[in-house]
């Protein structure tokens, strides 16, 4: 079902028809801030005042044209100018495919270029969100150049792929900031745990990797929010949590160089479990007009998501 979710996400016959019908953006907008920037600061002012900080993603990936690209990135840019305007405890999460990544290597750098201008300019940091296994090299070297020219750059980490431990390690070596998740894309077998102990397995083996640094004792995050914790837990696992955490307790790591990250509108107990604890919780906010790609991952992770979506269309 997982496989067939993905399958479907990318299907462009089905976004059209779901952007358009007003029961799916009932149902995805338990999950999606809004689809206008405002209404998306106003969800993280209301989620600061509740504790949590906050990352806010323009959501669109697998852009179709260059012009849709640089549309996609002057949006982002907008985002980050409304974070510095607005106060607002939050950072970004970008997609490279959003601003070209598929269509052409060197228009999506110089979009990258504009948008970490920005946020250079406006003190934001920006997290570099992983897609495909297809994009993961390329993503790592933009990723290695963006951050040489702006250290409030980050990356996401996949604990379902084999190459991650020695990504991991380069990481490490740059000094760079990571968000650790298992990962959400349909990968093949060779390249990728089948089992889902497996993938839980080497997520804490990497959290494990990335904790017991050196370096990272001594990481201060350049405004603290903003700026992320040297971990991102990226998971609603509560497991991985745990481990991560007393692991932490154990090295006397503190807030600055582990915090948890869950997505906008899942396990909302467990958010509220986190957010007064001595580590930070930080929300992933979507918004924005493209967000069938970003549903249809949310329901391939949990069946229950999709029976709730096709029993309240019958008795709504
Ligand atoms: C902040 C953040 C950023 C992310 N960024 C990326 C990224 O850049 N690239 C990438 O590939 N993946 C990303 N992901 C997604 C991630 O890879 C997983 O697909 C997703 O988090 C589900 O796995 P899990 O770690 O929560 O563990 P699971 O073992 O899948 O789930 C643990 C528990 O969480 C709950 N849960 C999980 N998913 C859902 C859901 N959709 N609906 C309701 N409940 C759910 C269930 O109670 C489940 O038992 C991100 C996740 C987070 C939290």
């Amino acid at each position: 079902m997982r496989a067939f979710f993905i399958f479907l996400s990318k299907s462009k016959w089905l976004q059209s028809i779901f952007t358009n019908w007003s029961y799916a953006w009932k149902i995805a907008s338990r999950f999606v801030a809004g689809t206008t920037l405002a209404e998306s600061i106003l969800v993280v002012k209301k989620v600061n005042a509740a504790g949590f900080v906050a990352t806010l993603d323009h959501l669109g990936e697998q852009t179709e044209s260059l012009s849709d690209a640089q549309t996609a990135t002057e949006e982002i840019i907008d985002l980050i100018v409304a974070i510095k305007d607005n106060g607002v405890r939050s950072n970004v999460s970008i997609k490279l495919s959003q601003i070209g990544l598929v269509l052409d290597f060197e228009e999506c750098k110089q979009n990258l270029k504009k948008i970490i201008e920005k946020a250079k300019q406006c003190d934001v940091f920006v997290r570099i969100d992983m897609e495909d296994s297809s994009l993961t090299d390329a993503t790592l070297q933009l990723l290695y150049w963006a951050h040489s020219l702006y250290g409030g750059v980050g990356i996401v980490i996949q604990s379902y792929l084999f190459r991650s431990s020695n990504d991991v390690e380069e990481l490490l070596n740059k000094g760079i900031t990571m968000r650790l998740v298992k990962g959400a894309y349909k990968e093949p077998y060779s390249i990728a745990f089948k089992k889902k102990s497996d993938v839980d397995i080497n997520y804490d083996l990497l959290t494990d990797k990335i904790l017991k640094d050196p370096q990272v004792k001594n990481y201060e995050p350049f405004i603290e929010g903003i700026f992320p914790s040297f971990l991102g837990l990226g998971t609603h696992d509560d497991r991985r949590i745990k481990f991560g955490i007393n692991l932490a307790k154990q090295l006397g790591l503190g807030k600055t160089q582990v915090e948890i990250q869950m997505l906008f509108g899942i396990r909302k107990d467990l958010q509220e479990k986190y957010v007064h604890s001595e580590y930070p919780v930080r929300l992933y906010i979507p918004y924005g007009i493209h967000w069938f790609p970003y549903f249809m991952r949310r329901l391939a992770e949990r069946p229950a998501n999709v029976w709730f979506f096709v029993s309240n269309f019958f008795h709504r």
